[in-house]
């Protein structure tokens, strides 16, 4: 099977370097592997996507030479096939409907929290009968999850991780306006992207476990996974705006040519020898997964300015 990635940007902002980078790394696995590395724009938050953020996210890819080998697809465009394959789960009995009001979850969570509990949902509508359905109430969607035992997950970067399925909740996988949730979103669009290897950032993590289970509820084949640690500024602290350039234009408009960002951002995470210059074809030649560090890496803006 040809190897899929993808680089799945909310745009809700402009293209910053932890993007960038993950891009990057989508990209040189594909070519390393003769697969392809695909777009995926994430806009199903309506309220804080913007048609200017999607812009210039696709330019800044542009100018990075990062641009995917298919038209990229809007997540947002497919709210009905979203819709589609949480009503086949519901179906099969892999998920349920939920009738409880937002009060009722409100008050379920802070019961929860007097009582020293995590606020999770409590399950209440798993086996009840729908004929008990209050009468003017749409409900939701939730998933099915496993109760017993553990979700484990081989991470091509952070090894094997896993957790408990009872620290786990049924998630909602369709809202009761009919919007499916953003982890199902993302489970399905894979699915039909043909993703085999979904390459992303550490904060992502902690999800995954959710995702795999609506790929086990569906019966579909789990993509691998490869969660890459985030990029700190030169002091350790998470990469803000007062570290200076994080946003990938600003580069450009300092001056940096797209290839000595390219190479920096390849070098950050990523190590083979002591080789500092590493020109594309060299990049993808020597791409592997295994040279990934599990630390965050540090922007260090003075590197950058010397390769350029
Ligand atoms: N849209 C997510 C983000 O911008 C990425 C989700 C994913 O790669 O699965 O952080």
């Amino acid at each position: 099977m040809s190897v899929r990635t993808r680089f799945a940007p909310s745009p809700t902002g402009f293209l910053h370097i932890g993007g960038a980078r993950t891009a990057l790394f989508n990209m040189l696995f594909a070519r390393h592997h003769g697969g392809q590395y695909l777009l995926r724009v994430e806009d199903t938050d309506r309220a804080r996507s913007t048609e200017d953020a999607v812009q210039q996210i696709l330019h800044s890819l542009d100018w990075l030479g990062l641009s995917p080998d298919e038209a990229p697809v809007f997540q947002s465009s497919r709210a009905a096939r979203h819709a589609e394959v949480a009503r086949e789960m519901l179906a099969a009995g892999r998920a349920y409907h939920c009738w409880c009001t937002s009060e009722e979850l409100v008050a379920m969570r802070e019961q929860a929290v007097k009582e020293g509990r995590p606020p999770r949902y409590d399950g209440r509508w798993r086996d009840r009968d729908p004929a008990e359905a209050p009468a003017g109430v749409q409900p939701s969607i939730r998933l099915k999850a496993p109760r017993e035992g553990s979700t484990v997950v081989e991470d091509l970067v952070q090894g094997r991780v896993e957790v408990q399925n009872a620290e786990l909740d049924d998630m909602i996988i369709l809202r009761s306006d009919g919007t499916p949730t953003y982890l199902h979103a993302v489970v399905v669009d894979d699915h039909d992207m043909g993703i085999t290897h979904v390459i992303r950032g550490d904060d992502h993590l902690t999800n995954t476990f959710r995702q795999v289970q609506v790929y086990d509820a569906m019966g579909w084949y789990r993509p691998h996974f490869a969660h890459i640690p985030l990029i700190h500024g030169a002091d350790g602290a998470k990469l803000s705006k007062r570290h200076g350039a994080v946003g990938v234009m600003e580069f450009d408009a300092q001056g940096f040519l797209p290839e000595a960002v390219c190479n920096y951002l390849l070098r950050l995470g990523w190590g083979h020898g002591d080789e500092e210059i590493l020109d594309r074809d060299r990049a993808i030649a020597l791409f592997d997964l295994k040279d990934v560090g599990r630390a965050a890496s540090r922007m260090d803006y003075a590197k950058l300015t010397h390769l350029n």
